[in-house]
């Protein structure tokens, strides 16, 4: 490193900007340190639908961080800040307490019967009694466990097998349905597909991207997710398509057979308040206003 600092021109705005990222990321780590407390973190709910039906059947609690400077920043950033520094602990525990507070008030306000969808991260089920957590956010919350449903990537279930069985044998004894988010981005081993309680994948957003992507046939991408659909279906998992953005997509995926479908196609993450609203929309035996937009 000293070496090149002294180098040439172009190896030291190299380190310039590596630097630059370094220094950032010290200060959105200090700066994260107080966000919960300083009630800078909200959690916002994007709904997923039923494609056959058009039911809102499931909601996914995504984190948000408002800085009072700086505004919004992306999860995708504060995220991974978070699992370095260990406070994705206490806010994934936040999280997952609010989520399950706000399911079963929808529960009772509403009437609604749907799930509510938790991100988890890898450092959570590494640090902390995962399970006992849980346990906790669906006892303060009353939340009945089956309208909770838990989102792992790949990553997390292939960084430590072993512990990850036992903690989604237990989770699953409790009545909470797994889900493996990102599907296919990482080590897809079929192996734990079968061998884990598993009950539902995500297909990453990148697939249906490609459906509408200029640089690839579509063929391809067709043949990915019809593939991905056929494993499923033979392991009994339930399929939800990630990052539907327009009605030939969603007419793409409901027509490979994927059960469920979330993106800004139907709405973006919303605050709990929008989100009630268009579960109030859902009428009971009439049937959901959406499914007429989805036919
Ligand atoms: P994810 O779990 O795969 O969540 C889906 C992401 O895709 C969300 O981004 C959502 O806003 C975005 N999205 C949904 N529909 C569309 C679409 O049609 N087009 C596009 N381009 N994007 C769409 P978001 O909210 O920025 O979150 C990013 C990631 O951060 C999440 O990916 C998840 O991995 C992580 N994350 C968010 N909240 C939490 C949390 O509370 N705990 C943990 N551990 N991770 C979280
Ligand atoms: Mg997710
Ligand atoms: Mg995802
Ligand atoms: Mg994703």
């Amino acid at each position: 490193y000293q070496i090149k600092r002294t180098g040439r021109n172009g190896v030291r705005r190299f380190d310039a900007t590596l630097d630059q990222a370094l220094e950032r990321t010290a200060f959105l780590t200090r700066e994260f340190q107080s966000a919960l407390s300083k009630e800078q973190l909200s959690i916002v709910y994007q709904p997923i639908y039923h494609l056959k039906t058009g039911e809102l059947s499931k909601v996914e609690a995504l984190a948000r961080w408002t800085h009072p400077k700086f505004g919004e920043i992306s999860p995708t950033i504060f995220i991974p800040i978070a699992e370095a520094s260990g406070q994705i602990v206490p806010v994934g525990r936040w999280v997952l307490l609010q989520a399950c507070l706000q399911g079963q008030q929808w529960g009772e306000d509403l009437g609604w019967e749907g799930t509510v969808t938790v991100n988890v991260s890898p450092v959570q089920f590494a640090h902390t009694d995962f399970t006992e957590q849980v346990k906790e956010a669906l006892r303060l919350s009353g939340l009945p466990a089956h309208k909770l449903e838990l989102e792992l990537t790949e990553g997390v279930i292939m960084q430590n097998p072993t512990l990850v069985q036992t903690a989604l044998h237990s989770l699953r004894r409790l009545g909470v349905e797994i889900t493996v988010d990102d599907f296919g981005t990482g080590y897809s081993s079929l192996a734990y597909l079968r061998d884990l309680p598993i009950g539902c994948i995500k297909i990453d957003r990148s697939f249906i991207d490609d459906l509408a992507s200029p640089r690839r046939a579509p063929q391809y991408a067709v043949a990915l997710i019809t593939a991905i659909v056929s494993i499923a279906r033979t392991l009994d998992l339930q399929v939800v398509a990630e990052g539907v953005e327009t009605q030939e997509q969603m007419e793409a995926v409901r027509g490979f057979g994927c059960d469920f479908a979330q993106g800004y196609f139907f709405a973006r993450p919303l605050d709990a308040q929008h989100l009630a609203g268009l579960l109030k929309r859902v009428q009971p035996l009439g049937g959901p206003t959406r499914a007429k937009r989805l036919s």
